[in-house]
């Protein structure tokens, strides 16, 4: 399963999520610091582009 780098605005905290390419868009990420739900999602990391997680999904189908 994929890790995904998130960083939270309240608290500048920045953490990874463990979750499945199907529960990115939908999974509600709470900061584990502070709880606040107010984290948005690390775009730097390559793995994060559309054609990686086609290729991802492509190599699990
Ligand atoms: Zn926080």
């Amino acid at each position: 399963m994929p890790h995904y780098d998130h960083l939270c605005k309240k608290c500048k905290k920045s953490f990874a999520v463990e979750m499945k390419i199907s529960e990115v868009d939908k999974k509600k990420v709470s900061c584990p610091e502070c709880k606040s739900k107010d984290v948005t999602r690390q775009v730097t990391n390559q793995s994060f582009t559309s054609e990686s997680i086609n290729r991802y999904v492509w190599d699990k189908s």
